[in-house]
């Protein structure tokens, strides 16, 4: 389905696959759901928001969990049926991995989809204490909204967001401080317990324990023999398989071998067009930019564009004009 090229398999409808399907226009998406989760509003959801501000219904999906690939076959291998493919792009995002701290799988809560957030908004009202593990974006993203709990943000490294400038860092502290969250950095989480949280730093009461870090590569590209870092998929600078010339990896389950593809969604449209178009024969060079990043605790908006911290309006228009644009490509495939 992909002209001269055989027949083009996109696997994964986030930001990468939908990105890369438009400018194709003729291939097969598949996906586990029907439709795309725009992630960037799951607090919304679990402020209490409509659920339908995180989704939007593909126009045309074929829905199927992806079990395996046999890259020798060149099959795709979904729960009740195989997909034959010529060229595949591979956008499956990525996974939550909670087995490496022990208790975590079992007593943690995990924040990565539409179901996750909604599981959220019914346990939260039961609760006081509430741990959110990573101060990352989605971390202090959510501690912003949990007005109701007593929350405490735990951050292994030593400050906040981390991968933004440290004046950026110390505004989302002030602010996170101000609406009452404590935040905690340096510190490590040994085990969850069922009502606490071993760390470096002794042991912490909570109601609830939300784990907003582990995000690794899907476990499926291991299994079908894709070498990876970090569990993402390894590619070249066009995104091209480093195992495999017919394959492509695009979104934040690829990456490349010395180097670090940021994990963003901005980023993830970028390598869905890039991938598509050399999926199609051409030979363009992947080169990630990562225009302003936005984020909100509460009503304040604030983020970096250009390695300055903005804040107010600005910060604001620019993280709902980065929605409804997604949104209106999304709304296309
Ligand atoms: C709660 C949350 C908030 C975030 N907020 C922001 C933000 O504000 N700004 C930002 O830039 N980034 C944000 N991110 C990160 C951003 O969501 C990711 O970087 C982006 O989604 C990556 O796009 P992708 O296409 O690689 O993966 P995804 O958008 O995750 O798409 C992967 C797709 O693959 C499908 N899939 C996965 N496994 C299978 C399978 N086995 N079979 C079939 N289908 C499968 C999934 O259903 C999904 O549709 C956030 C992440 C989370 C979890």
């Amino acid at each position: 389905m992909s002209d001269g090229n055989g027949r083009l398999v996109i696997l994964g409808g986030g930001f990468a696959g939908t990105s890369a399907l438009n400018v194709v226009g003729r291939a097969i998406l598949v996906d586990k759901n029907e439709y795309m989760t725009f992630t960037n509003k799951l607090v919304d959801v679990v402020e209490g928001k409509d659920p339908n501000v995180a989704v939007v219904k593909h126009r045309s999906v074929l829905v199927g969990e992806v079990k395996s690939i046999d890259l020798r076959s060149k099959v795709v291998k979904l729960k009740d049926r195989e997909l034959k493919y010529d060229k595949l792009i591979i956008a499956l995002g990525y996974e939550q991995d909670l087995a490496k701290i022990p208790g975590a799988s079992k007593y943690a809560q995990r924040f990565l989809t539409l179901e996750d957030a909604l599981s959220l908004r019914v346990k939260l009202p039961k609760v006081r204490k509430v741990i959110i593990v990573g101060g990352g974006a989605l971390g202090v993203e959510l501690a912003g909204v949990l007005t109701a709990n007593q929350v405490t943000l735990l951050e292994s490294r030593e400050r906040i967001l981390s991968f933004l400038s440290p004046t950026t860092s110390r505004f989302a502290e002030d602010t996170l401080l101000k609406r009452g969250v404590n935040v905690l950095k340096g510190v490590q989480v040994h085990e969850v317990k069922e009502n606490s949280v071993e760390t470096t730093e002794g042991e912490f009461q909570a109601d609830l324990v939300v784990f907003s870090a582990g995000f690794v590569g899907p476990k499926i590209l291991e299994e079908s023999g894709l070498s990876t870092k970090g569990g993402r998929m390894l590619v070249d600078r066009y995104l091209r398989s480093i195992d495999d010339p017919d394959v492509f990896g695009a979104g934040d389950c690829a990456n490349v071998k010395d180097g670090f593809i940021p994990m963003s969604a901005q980023v993830a449209s970028q390598a869905g067009e890039v991938a598509s178009l050399n999926a199609l024969g051409q030979e363009r060079p992947f080169t990630p930019v990562q225009r302003a990043i936005v984020l909100r605790i509460g009503n304040t908006y604030f983020g970096e564009s250009g390695g300055r911290l903005i804040t107010g309006p600005l910060a604001r228009l620019i993280k709902d004009g980065a929605t409804v644009l997604s949104m209106a490509k999304a709304l296309r495939t």
